[in-house]
């Protein structure tokens, strides 16, 4: 009994090493990949339902790994958080995103904003919405209006960040309440801050176009946003069925698979139309 406790522990012990020096690996590969340009951005189109035209991009982070290939931002996020590295990378990001505009507008193609997604961590930090505020001031007027920012509403517990988001909303910058049906919500926080748009969650929208309680739930939070006078974007969205439910229930916008699944920036950039003069 004693012996088998004992060897027990001990693979316990070196399970936990394992983990500790793959998370200190893990690390080590964040701090690489950002100073060896590992990482990239790739771009969803956002879509009006009615006309499928293009009305945004969503930036959405990818990671090249030398050794591992293509990590998923689910699978290292989470890690970024804890570790806190996810604030250099939210600020490469914003960044890119920035650098892509302008590359896109300098190549003579009609913008559509970028929104990049923000992490709790980045917004709880005191210095975060000014260093934003004065990264996009510092730009020609045709860029700034060109970048929103996405937010989680679990990002909203603390009173620093929403400090920041409404200094944020204060410079016009563009906030979009992203994941929103997911989790808490805290209706009078939401409803106090001047956002732009709430994106519904994934999990609102799936086979909406044939389950009646799933559509009662969904359009209760739709009537929800007119009460709010917020625009809505539907994620997620997979097939025409959905697609068609969402545009007769008069929602405006949509993102997901149906429309485009997230672009390589070349093949982004092919969905703009040239300037018009
Ligand atoms: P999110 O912000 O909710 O982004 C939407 C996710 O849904 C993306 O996954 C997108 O590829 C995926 N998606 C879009 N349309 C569909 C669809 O029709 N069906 C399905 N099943 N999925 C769809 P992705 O790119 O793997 O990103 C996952 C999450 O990682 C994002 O969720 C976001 O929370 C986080 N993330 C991505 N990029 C960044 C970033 O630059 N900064 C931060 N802080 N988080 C990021
Ligand atoms: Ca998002
Ligand atoms: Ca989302
Ligand atoms: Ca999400």
């Amino acid at each position: 009994g004693k012996e088998l406790g004992r060897g027990h522990i001990r693979r316990f012990e070196s399970h936990m090493a394992t983990q500790a020096v793959r998370q200190l690996e893990l690390e080590r590969d964040l701090r690489r990949a950002l100073q060896e340009g590992q990482f990239r951005l790739v771009y969803q189109p956002q879509v009006a339902l009615d006309k499928a035209e293009l009305i945004g991009f969503e930036a959405l982070l990818r990671w090249r790994h030398p050794e591992r290939g293509e990590i998923a931002p689910n699978d290292f996020i989470p890690f970024a958080e804890q570790t806190g590295i996810i604030c250099r990378i939210g600020e490469w990001a914003l960044d890119c995103a920035i650098w892509q505009i302008k590359a896109w507008h300098e190549a003579g193609l009609a913008l559509v904003p970028i929104s990049v997604n923000v992490s709790a961590l980045q917004l709880a930090q005191p210095l975060f919405a000014q260093t934003v505020i004065a990264r996009l001031d510092a730009l020609p007027a045709y860029l700034r209006s060109q970048i929103a920012l996405e937010l989680t509403e679990s990002t909203l517990m603390h009173e620093q960040a929403l400090d920041s988001v409404h200094q944020l909303t204060e410079a016009e910058i563009p906030i979009f309440m992203d994941d929103f049906g997911t989790g808490y919500s805290n209706l009078s926080t939401i409803s106090q801050l001047a956002l732009s748009k709430l994106k519904f969650d994934r999990s609102l929208i799936k086979n909406i176009g044939n389950d009646a309680a799933h559509q009662r739930v969904c359009r209760a939070l739709l009537d929800l946003a007119d009460a709010l006078a917020l625009d809505v974007i539907a994620e997620g969205v997979e097939t025409q069925e959905e697609a068609q439910w969402l545009a007769q229930q008069g929602v405006l916008y949509a993102q997901g698979y149906w429309f485009s699944r997230p672009l390589e920036s070349q093949i982004a950039a092919q969905h703009l139309k040239p300037k018009t003069k």
